[in-house]
């Protein structure tokens, strides 16, 4: 059976995206509405996927398209090229998404010498107009189709303008512009080595070929992983009986809103250019004008283009954008599509399209998403001084940051530790420049796109980040960068936005986020933005099944936490209690000689730990808090190897007596891992060190006692990190059992090392609980170092398309994801009502919460920052429809 390659547009619909491209499918659905879409076909996007996978157009499509052209020209009543009265198309480009501006489109196919003149004939003998769609055409195709130079044609017209003395393309007549079409047609040749085709039908299969192949241009490719679009989809064909704006005053394109893309205001939005075509509005060689000023011009065209937007509303129930053209007082649809919008105008316009009773709050919850929730928590830039903006970039890494700029990694370090804030500017970093990106307030580079390293890295470390802003030249050498001749030295302050790539001299006041304000206070005040984020968040948590902590290791950030709606903490990482001035009590726990020195340590430690989780027991009276027991390698407590040893050697050298630090470097040398994220940690600590993990238990139940007997309601958890063997867990847990005040307090473990997955049914037998600790599993399901790989080979892997985001920052739902399913699977068989949550950074990521709702978990802990985010994802996961 032969397969349907070309559709008609009164053939498909809105939901073809897949097959018809965006423009083809809304093209179609505008022509069943009975709108004015000038008439057309589409040729499929699967034709293309042949094309591209064979080298050849399939077999059946030139008949297809012969049978679709002569339908067109029947409806038309003209034929493609017709030297008396010519039928001229426009093949255009347009795939699933929206890839704006990436490919490729080629307008009045069909004119050649003759039809040129049937073409003047038509419009009323306007000769001008028909030789400068003539000259149009072999511009437009000479560079698309075979790749001719554009500059040779641009040079050639500003010659054309230069020997007749004037500026505007409009103030040359059709004499000149027939001359025009000479030197283009010589220079078409000159490049090809072969005339300008003269044959209708062969312009318009060169120009389907050439949009196929513009699916594979280099700009198009970098767009598609930047916006991580897969890179097979293909493009699908649009080809179009041409209307004209530029057939006179009573003519015009224009583009439009259907409301505010910004705020979601209703009104009238878009911009207007008369006698002009849509390239022209793009090329920007005459202003717009704002669009209400349409129903000055030309009242008929503006009413109808505001009845079909209304009716364009109703049909989409979302705001549309719309590209239109008045050939001679009469409206043309010529595209339209659900529009992009901010991520504010996301929230407003979901909530008002509810009052408006055009959606229910369901549908409501699905139009806004965890990741725009995200952007709307960072900082801004306070712009009401119109500050000046130096440059635009890719927007990497969002948030607002100010500092003085610095050209090297080892100067930001250095200007930052004395207190200095810094912004590191380079041409692209690498590795090697990690400890400026961390000393760093951002990141600015003038090349690489949102997968560069630099991108890859910020992001990771929540950093601001602006990448690849192109009109900056970096001279790190001799320490400015300049644009456009203005030079910006070291020490002199920038201000880089990175959720809108824009870069700005001097300091710019930050205002902190209103929804933060809104979360931090509980005041909804009467900010329509609030009001949305507060309304679609409620519904969230009206529908959704997992519960959302939140990883907390103080009372400020569980407050914090609480506040932002977190149900629990997830995961209290206990490290950090032995930081700070508490160094001295570790130092000499490990190198106690005895039992006797290191019970003293112990005890020292001890009633510093109950007061630690007194405070956030405190906090989060009448909720679950997940206290995880001591993790990290205890040499991390130490000072490093070679400072150490330098401080040793030089105290020998000069005679003097090192005194404990010589013990101190023993026990640091003994102690040294060459991979301590795989070494003496968690549980192995915990089962090496006597004494240390039921010190930390016993902290743990005197802090529940201490806060009951204080009228609090503490429902401590004690989680034992890194198992990978029931065998341990049995260990530690027969430990805390004996005890006292442990009786009643839940026990359960870590899921983070492969082994633990596989034998989770083992462990279960255990554990009153499980909790993912993604970050450990992906580190050892996928054999990579976490502390080492985001800043090395990350971006490597991320430009050849290994992975589309890293999987630390999103969860590899096929492998590490498959260990998650065994031990939800293994584990509740074992033992039907075992708790499950996930307190790695996945946590907070919008598409894991998905798989972590999918897979059945009963929670996520997050940061608390991500606590809204993940609220909100649970919400959608649970009405996914
Ligand atoms: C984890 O491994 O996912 C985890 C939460 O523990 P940590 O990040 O402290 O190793
Ligand atoms: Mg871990």
């Amino acid at each position: 059976m032969s397969v349907k390659y070309v559709y008609d547009f009164a053939e498909g619909n809105k939901d073809l995206k897949d097959l018809l491209g965006g423009k083809g499918a809304n093209l179609a659905e505008m022509t069943n509405l009975g709108l004015p879409v000038p008439p057309g076909f589409i040729i499929s996007t699967e034709a293309c996927r042949q094309y591209l996978t064979t080298g050849d157009e399939p077999a059946e499509l030139a008949a297809q398209i012969d049978q679709h052209l002569a339908a067109l020209e029947e409806k038309m009543g003209r034929r493609l090229g017709d030297p008396v009265d010519p039928l001229l198309v426009s093949v255009r480009s347009g795939s699933k998404f929206s890839m704006p501006g990436m490919m490729e489109t080629v307008l009045n196919v069909g004119l050649n010498d003759e039809s040129v003149h049937g073409l003047a004939k038509q419009a009323g003998g306007n000769e001008r107009f028909a030789w400068d769609s003539y000259r149009r055409l072999v511009q437009m195709f000479g560079k698309t189709v075979c790749d001719v130079p554009g500059s040779a044609f641009e040079h050639a017209l500003d010659e054309a303008k230069k020997a007749k003395g004037v500026r505007q393309d409009v103030d040359l007549g059709a004499e000149d512009m027939s001359a025009v079409v000479d030197t283009f047609k010589k220079i078409f040749s000159e490049h090809t080595g072969r005339e300008f085709p003269q044959d209708p039908r062969e312009q318009l299969d060169l120009a389907v070929r050439a949009v196929f192949n513009s699916w594979n241009a280099d700009r198009a490719v970098l767009y598609r992983r930047q916006e991580r679009i897969p890179a097979d989809l293909g493009t699908a064909v649009n080809i179009v009986a041409m209307v004209f704006g530029n057939l006179g005053p009573d003519s015009g394109t224009g583009v439009a809103f259907t409301r505010d893309p910004g705020t979601g205001e209703q009104g009238v939005y878009g911009d207007y250019l008369s006698n002009a075509q849509g390239e022209d509005v793009v090329a920007g060689i005459r202003n717009t004008v704002p669009l209400d000023e349409l129903e000055q011009l030309d009242k008929n065209s503006f009413d109808e283009l505001m009845r079909i937007m209304r009716v364009l509303e109703d049909h989409y129930r979302d705001l549309c954008d719309i590209e239109f053209t008045i050939e001679r007082g009469k409206l043309w649809m010529l595209q339209t599509r659900v529009g992009k919008r901010t991520a504010a105008a996301a929230f407003i316009i979901a909530s008002q399209l509810v009052d408006e009773g055009t959606i229910d709050l369901d549908e409501a919850l699905q139009r806004v998403s965890g990741a725009q929730l995200a952007q709307l928590m960072f900082p801004t830039f306070d712009l009401s001084a119109n500050p000046e903006e130096l440059a635009k970039g890719v927007a990497a890494s969002p948030g607002a940051a100010v500092g003085k700029v610095v050209f090297d990694s080892h100067r930001a370090a250095e200007r930052a530790a004395q207190g200095d804030k810094v912004i590191l500017v380079r041409r692209e970093t690498n590795p090697d420049d990690l400890p400026g990106m961390i000393a760093s307030q951002g990141i600015l580079t003038s090349r690489g796109g949102k997968t560069s390293h630099a991108a890859v890295v910020a992001r990771g470390m929540g950093k601001t980040c602006v990448c690849g802003a192109d009109r900056i030249e970096v001279d790190g050498h001799n320490g400015q960068f300049s644009v456009d001749g203005h030079a910006v030295r070291e020490g002199d302050v920038v201000s880089i936005d990175g959720t809108s790539g824009k870069v700005y001299l001097g300091e710019v006041p930050v205002q902190p986020s209103k929804v933060v304000r809104y979360f931090e206070t509980g005041e909804l005040g009467e900010d329509p933005l609030v009001a949305a984020v507060h309304r679609l968040l409620a519904h969230a948590d009206s529908k959704r099944r997992l519960g959302v902590w939140a990883n907390a290791d103080t009372p400020e950030d569980a407050a914090r936490a609480r506040r932002f709606g977190a149900e629990g903490i997830g995961l209290c990482r206990t490290e950090h209690m032995f930081l700070g001035e508490r160094r001295e009590l570790v130092e000499a726990l490990i190198l106690a000689d005895g039992d006797e020195a290191r019970q003293a340590a112990l005890d020292a430690l001890l009633p510093l730990q109950r007061k630690d989780f007194e405070g956030i027991l405190s906090a989060m009276s009448g909720l679950p808090v997940v206290v995880r027991l001591i993790d990290p390698p205890l040499h991390e407590f130490l000072p490093s190897l070679e400072e150490l040893a330098v401080k040793v050697a030089v105290a020998e050298a000069r005679g003097e007596d090192p005194g404990r630090d010589v013990k101190l470097l023993g026990a640091v040398r003994r102690m040294h891992e060459s991979n301590p994220m795989l070494g003496l940690r968690g549980v192995r600590l915990g089962l090496a060190v006597p004494g240390l993990f039921a010190m930390q238990i016993r902290a743990i139940a005197e802090a529940a006692a201490a806060v009951r007997a204080a009228g609090g309601d503490p429902r401590p958890e004690i989680m034992v990190p890194l198992v990978g063997a029931v065998q341990e867990l049995e260990t530690v847990r027969a430990e805390a059992e004996r005890i006292e005040g442990v009786a009643g307090i839940p026990i359960g473990t870590m899921i983070e090392v492969p082994r633990a997955a596989m034998t989770a049914g083992q462990i279960a037998g255990a554990a009153e609980f499980f909790s993912f600790g993604t970050n450990d599993l992906t580190q050892m399901g996928w054999g990579f170092s976490r502390d080492d790989v985001e800043g090395s080979f990350f971006s490597r892997y991320l430009e050849l398309g290994i992975f589309g985001v890293s999987p630390f920052e999103s969860l590899d739902t096929e492998g590490v994801g498959r260990l998650v399913r065994i031990a939800v699977e293994e584990g509740r068989a074992a033992r039907p009502n075992l708790k499950i949550g996930v307190c790695g950074e996945h946590g907070g990521d919008p598409d894991s919460v998905h798989f972590f709702h999918e897979v059945g978990l009963d929670y996520v802990s997050c940061s608390p920052f991500r606590v809204p985010v993940s609220r909100l994802e649970a919400g959608r996961a649970a009405d996914n429809r």
